[in-house]
């Protein structure tokens, strides 16, 4: 029987971890990630009564072998349907238009973290350690963590936003241009909590505001908390111009924008908290969805090889990983 092989996981979102949990049965697999939780950008953020999903809002299962593998986190409760209206509201033409459902919405529960952490479970998952760098050569990789060395590992696998990808993996792999044609935009996000409900006939509403483009109804989702809450995030282009920003000021324009959309909103809130996203979204995604070099034994996946989605970054580890199987 052939060795199994030693394979390193750089962050444990959605593809990192559906990419661990497809190849763990045939490899050994350890998955590095620098926050204290899993999840990446399926977040959520403890504040007040409750808490916020201040990344992603809600995603699509469009995907035959996404909905097999979210099938049991269905039938748990894990992943539950957010149903209510999103409404579209428009500079240009007054009132709020109802969107169509085009593909059912879900949500982790009790936040968003709940699929992650699910995905997660019987996992090999190192967290609050941030990698360094990929030192070594191919199957003698080494995972630098300060000035600790863990490893060595066969293969070694990026599952983070292009940017932070490219500045990890070695100038040896061969697939670093089209992860440099890859391009995200950064977000802001508030986290509101409410004196009393503000959103009354939908789940959401979307602007075409210079600054605000989401509003969601935080409490609105399955298994929240009770008290009312809104999750605002702003529009990347003005989110990319003001980046550097100091954050008290974002947070300024952002509540001075959201008060003009929603009159009355300034004193219905109790308390206010910001997140920045330096890699939010995908703008551009990169030309090739399966990023793997066989020789030099690295590889990379992400929502930025596909879309702008959390469904996009499972697929990208799914396509990432059946390359892989068939190189082991
Ligand atoms: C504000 C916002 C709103 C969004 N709204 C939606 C939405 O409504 N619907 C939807 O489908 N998608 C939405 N998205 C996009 C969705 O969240 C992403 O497409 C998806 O979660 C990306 O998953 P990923 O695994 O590719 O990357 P990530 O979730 O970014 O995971 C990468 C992980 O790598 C870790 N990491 C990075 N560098 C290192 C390092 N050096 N060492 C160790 N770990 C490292 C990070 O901490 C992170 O946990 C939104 C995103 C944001 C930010």
């Amino acid at each position: 029987m052939s060795e199994r092989r030693k394979i390193a996981v750089v962050g444990a979102g959605i593809a990192g971890l559906a990419l661990a949990r497809s190849l763990h049965d045939i490899a050994d697999v350890t998955v590095f990630e620098k926050s204290r939780g899993v999840g990446g950008r399926m977040a959520t953020r403890r504040a007040g009564a409750g808490g916020f999903d201040h990344g992603a809002q809600y995603f699509t299962v469009r995907d035959d072998a996404f909905r097999r593998m979210l099938e049991p986190a269905i039938e748990e409760g894990i992943v539950q349907a957010w149903t209510g209206t999103i409404g579209s509201c428009s500079r240009t033409s007054p009132g709020i238009r109802h969107e169509a459902v085009l593909s059912p919405r879900f949500v982790g529960t009790p936040g968003m973290t709940g699929l992650p952490k699910w995905l997660s479970r019987g996992l090999d998952v190192r967290l609050a350690t941030k990698v360094d760098a990929i030192e070594g050569v191919p199957c003698r990789w080494e995972i630098a963590v300060g000035s600790e060395r863990i490893g060595p590992f066969d293969w070694v696998v990026t599952a983070c936003p292009a940017p932070q990808a490219l500045a990890l993996l070695p100038a040896s792999f061969s697939r670093r241009e089209p992860i440099a044609n890859a391009n995200m935009n950064a977000c802001f996000t508030l986290m509101i909590t409410l004196e009393y409900p503000a959103l009354s006939d939908h789940c959401a509403l979307r602007y075409d505001d210079e600054i605000i483009s989401f509003v969601a109804d935080n409490s609105s989702k399955p298994q929240r908390s009770a008290q009312p809450s809104l999750v605002v995030h702003c529009q990347n282009t003005w989110a990319d111009r003001n980046i550097g920003s100091d954050l008290d000021a974002v947070r300024s324009a952002m509540l001075g924008n959201l008060a003009k959309l929603m009159p009355g909103i300034a004193s219905n809130i109790a308390a206010v908290e910001i997140h920045r996203w330096r890699f939010a979204n995908v703008d551009v995604a990169s030309a090739d969805d399966v990023l793997i070099d066989v020789d030099s034994r690295l590889a990379a996946c992400g929502d930025w090889t596909i879309g702008n989605r959390v469904e996009a970054a499972f697929l990208s580890a799914r396509k990432l990983s059946q390359a892989l199987g068939a190189s082991l």
